[in-house]
């Protein structure tokens, strides 16, 4: 893997009426023709993402959405799918078009952005062609607005410097180990080769330690589970073990009693999410009883085997420990209701391919219903017993 995953990229959507520009503006900002352009109105159907890095701030996805204004047949269902992708972008370009300024459809956008917690600059696009009493009227409208000509280029360095100033003020990522112990510490990786892991290559949750502890200066050892008595007897002073959630239960047998010990999903829970929500969570476990409701989000679509984790491993877990069978429902991708009523619990999984802010929008709409959410690693750690050992590494932070 050669390019920095999607999921570490900062989203940044371009929202604006129908045939304002996004398109064209995208195209400049990313100095190469992606997203399709045309007089015609509603050309952008679903969004368009494409990712760039954008110079000196870093790897982002530039993502050009539908007209907020489109009046086509399927014009409905565009501007939601529009509206929708607002849950999982950092932040956001609203584009006016200076020929046909819309405030009213600019002011109901805001108010969803809003509601989703996403900053956002108003550009006003064909500068080339507004009059000096344009401009005030739209200065008194917007408040202090960048104006832009995407056909003639005017500007786009001036806009790309004011995102990066902006991105920069936006929440950092996350450290996934960096932030838990010092240069120079010693860790040891678990990776179980089992039925389950791919062919060839290791996942990426456990790329993205890997490469978190290199960035960090902390010395990096990876095994099986299956070498790993062998492993500690030959590493000297291992300040932390990093297992497979799946491989908890064999690992805590084999490693020393007072030997920190927590999992790639506990790690990303936090990264990803927000890990006291996860583990307030885990208290919804004990009273999980036969005939509840619980929905288990997958944030990416994958093949099924007979050992998937959220499709046995989790629900047996859970039916364990509710004494009877229960109702599962699931969501796959960003797809997730903003009425929970009817569900008694929500999994979420490791969320290695998706933003932080997708997960935190779905914690927020969980603290919204009043209903607990948790993942994948807090299930299994709660289920085999271990997770105040698990999450002993966070206390104090
Ligand atoms: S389902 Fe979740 S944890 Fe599993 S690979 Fe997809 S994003 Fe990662």
């Amino acid at each position: 893997m050669y390019k920095t995953p999607n999921a570490n990229r900062k989203h940044i959507g371009i929202y604006g009426n129908t045939n304002s520009g996004k398109s064209s503006l995208m195209n400049k900002i990313l100095n190469q023709d992606i997203s399709l352009v045309s007089n015609v109105e509603g050309t952008t159907t679903d969004p368009v993402q494409k990712a760039m890095e954008l110079i000196p701030f870093g790897p982002i996805v530039l993502v050009d959405t539908a007209g907020l204004e489109d009046k086509t047949e399927l014009g409905e269902v565009r501007v939601r799918k529009s509206i929708d992708f607002l849950k999982r972008l950092d932040f956001c370009i609203y584009l006016i078009d200076g020929k046909n300024a819309d405030i009213n459809t600019y002011n109901n956008w805001k108010k969803e952005a809003k509601k989703y917690n996403v900053d956002h600059i108003v550009v006003v696009n064909k500068l080339d062609e507004l009059r000096e009493d344009e401009i005030k009227n739209i200065e008194a409208y917007f408040g202090n607005p960048i104006f832009v000509s995407a056909k003639n280029n005017t500007n786009i360095d001036k806009l790309k410097d004011i995102l990066i100033k902006n991105l920069k003020d936006t929440e950092e990522e996350k450290p996934i180990v960096g932030d838990l112990l010092p240069y120079g510490s010693t860790v040891v990786l678990v990776v179980p080769i089992d039925s389950e892991a791919p062919k060839g290559r290791i996942i990426l949750p456990q790329v993205q330690v890997i490469r978190d502890c290199l960035d960090h200066g902390i010395k990096t050892y990876v095994v099986r589970d299956t070498e790993l008595k062998e492993a500690l007897n030959d590493i000297k002073n291992i300040d932390l073990v990093i297992t497979d959630s799946q491989a908890f239960k064999e690992v805590e047998k084999i490693i020393p009693k007072d030997m920190k010990l927590t999992s790639f999903s506990i790690l990303l829970a936090r990264q990803k999410g927000e890990l006291d929500e996860f583990i307030k969570g885990t208290e919804a476990l004990k009273k999980l009883k036969p005939n509840d409701k619980v929905l288990i989000c997958e944030s990416c679509t994958h093949n099924i085997s007979h050992e998937d984790i959220g499709r046995v491993k989790i629900p047996k877990m859970l039916e364990k420990i509710a004494g009877g069978e229960l109702d599962f429902e699931y969501k796959v991708g960003y797809d997730f209701s903003e009425d929970l009523s009817g569900y008694d619990l929500v999994i979420h999984c490791g969320a290695c391919m998706v933003t932080r802010k997708s997960v935190l929008n779905k914690i927020e709409i969980c603290k919204g219903n009043d209903k607990a959410i948790t993942n994948y690693g807090m299930v299994i750690a709660y289920f085999t017993g271990i997770l105040e050992r698990s999450i002993e590494i966070f206390k104090g932070l």
